[in-house]
């Protein structure tokens, strides 16, 4: 038998109530980015930090803060005078043993000089560059972006690992978290674009929301891609219309936080919201909502 929407909405909001919380924001990127107060500095801790956001959160976390912290308390300002010959020097000086996992610290001066040279072209930042044109949908500007990233960054790996295309089928989570956070305005995101509509983005599709998301019907899909990232976006969509990625904070961060065994059992989930919509371990895979 079936789950109806409105019991589904219903633990979502429990799950919501557990983990949007202040403890669980500290245990995310998103925690350094709030750190700053002008709307530019976020943008550009926030193409930082969404750019490293994989492997183990932690660690992650620190390696962001290490990269932002030479670009000092305003590091849009900072971008913005410097030359790119003064920039490249200081920022390669100061990044010089820094690595995370496939990025080194070439790859985030590359980065850094990236988004200086999007902001001279539109003179306001980044989101110029993903505002769709007329009838496109917004995967079309992301695309056009990465594509003149990939044109113009040095070839490494950790550069071409963060550069996937959505047209190519990519689930860019990378991308898709950047732009939740400057587009989506409830908690805990910074809603500092608005031409670009939050009913319109698509998850950010990691290794625990695509679980948890197929534990709870939202997707049948068993390969984390695009098409998976575009129907529990679609699920989520007839919970939520205007807000569907509302649950996203609270979904991945059941799993980042190792608090989902993986199988649904009494005693282990017994703190879960999604408990009795979960169908972890369980043999039948029937699709929730219909
Ligand atoms: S396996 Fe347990 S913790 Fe994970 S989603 Fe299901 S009920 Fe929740």
């Amino acid at each position: 038998m079936g789950t109806s929407a409105s019991h589904l909405k219903a633990r979502l909001e429990g799950l919501c109530a557990r983990y949007d919380s202040a403890a669980a924001l500290g245990k995310d990127p998103l925690s350094l980015v709030l750190g700053y107060t002008e709307p530019l500095d976020q943008e550009v801790a926030a193409f930082v930090a969404a750019h490293l956001a994989y492997g183990r959160v932690d660690p992650m976390v620190r390696a962001v803060g290490e990269v932002l912290r030479p670009l000092g308390p305003r590091p849009a300002a900072w971008l913005r005078e410097g030359s790119e010959a003064r920039i490249r020097k200081e920022l390669n000086r100061a990044l010089i043993s820094w690595t995370w996992r496939f990025h080194t610290g070439p790859d985030l001066v590359a980065w850094l000089l990236a988004w200086k040279r999007l902001d001279q072209d539109s003179g306001q930042g980044l989101e110029a560059q993903l505002v769709p044109g007329p009838g496109e949908e917004h995967d079309a500007a992301l695309s056009r972006l990465v594509q003149r990233l990939r044109r113009e960054l040095p070839a490494s790996y950790g550069t071409r690992f963060t550069l996937p295309d959505p047209l190519e089928g990519a689930a860019c989570k990378r991308w898709r978290m950047f732009l939740r956070w400057m587009v989506r305005s409830g908690w805990p995101d910074l809603g500092l674009w608005k031409r670009l509509a939050p009913d319109q983005l698509i998850i950010p599709l990691d290794t625990h929301v695509a679980r948890v998301s197929r534990f709870i019907g939202l997707t049948r899909r068993a390969t984390p891609d695009g098409k998976m990232a575009r129907e529990i976006t679609e699920s989520l969509r007839r919970l939520d219309p205007a807000d569907p990625l509302r649950y996203d904070f609270a979904l991945s961060h059941l799993g980042i936080l190792g608090d989902c065994p993986g199988l649904r059992h009494r005693r282990t989930c017994a703190e879960c919201a999604l408990y009795s919509v979960c169908r972890a371990g369980s043999e039948s895979a029937a699709r929730i909502l219909s």
